[in-house]
């Protein structure tokens, strides 16, 4: 089974006009992929995720190149409305986004993201036609007290719950891409080992196995959390890790270049 890499980077509340220009240019170059995809080398598929209201600046940086473009978050109601503050699906859509991070460890936890909440995240980018990104990890005391696989288990059971009560389906979850992110592992330097990510990635397959052999075979797992140029091949040279998402190092072209390499 050859499932295709990715490596996605996670700008969080970084950037600015001028050093977002600078970044993507660089990424381009440092890829060569400034042109369409069949046109270069790349086999990993490349995302990139600004703040919100850079998203339209970038989608024109990003025009007729390989790399594509995600946003950070989506708001779970669909269409449009009252809902202030919020940014809905459809128009992610509309300004060029092809990908969405949903239910990353710090929308968890600082603005108490529930995996029901997060499972309707997941539904609503679908809807949207968007690929939702389903972050899920753990905390380190969960991890400390060998609870990993049942708190991964939980996170990744929501949104298997709620596929299965809409229209879609657990087929719908062959549209989504899961990035596995120790909540210990993020922006902390301290990555998991391969072997740990290794287990958290098979573990995560098999459940989806369980539901969708099919499925489970080919959807992509990303590991994230600290990963680096340095850290990213063994990383990704685990049979179930199929790229990578990337916080800080997405920031310096250079090193995002590079674990791109990795992935290849
Ligand atoms: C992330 O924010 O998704 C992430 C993995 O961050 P970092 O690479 O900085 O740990």
């Amino acid at each position: 089974m050859t499932r295709r890499p990715m490596v996605a980077g996670n700008w969080k509340m970084h950037g600015s006009r001028a050093a977002n220009a600078a970044l993507i240019d660089g990424v381009l170059a440092g890829l060569g992929a400034g042109v369409a995809a069949a046109a270069t080398g790349l086999t990993a598929e490349v995302v990139v995720c600004p703040p919100f209201v850079y998203l339209a600046d970038a989608a024109q940086r990003l025009a007729g190149s390989a790399v594509e473009l995600g946003a950070q978050d989506v708001c779970a109601e669909p269409g449009q409305g009252a809902f202030t503050g919020e940014v809905a699906g459809p128009m992610l859509r509309d300004i060029g986004c092809s990908h969405v991070i949903v239910g990353h460890s710090e929308r968890r936890a600082l603005y108490g993201e529930s995996d029901e909440l997060v499972a309707r995240k997941t539904l609503a980018a679908l809807a949207s036609g968007l690929t939702p990104i389903v972050c899920v990890g753990e905390l380190l005391e969960e991890r400390d007290a060998g609870r990993t696989h049942e708190v991964v288990g939980r996170q990744l059971d929501a949104v298997i719950a709620a596929l299965r009560a809409s229209a879609l389906g657990l087929a719908g979850l062959a549209q989504c891409v899961i990035a596995y992110e120790p909540v210990w592992a993020i922006g902390t330097g301290r990555t998991a080992s391969p072997a740990q990510a290794q287990d958290v990635h098979a573990y995560i397959r098999g459940r989806i196995v369980e539901g969708d052999a099919t499925i489970g075979g080919w959807i992509r797992l990303l590991y994230g959390g600290s990963v680096k140029a340095g850290n990213a091949r063994e990383l990704f040279g685990m049979p179930d890790v199929d790229g990578g998402l990337i916080g800080g190092a997405s920031l310096k072209a250079e090193e995002f270049v590079a674990i791109v390499a990795a992935a290849q």
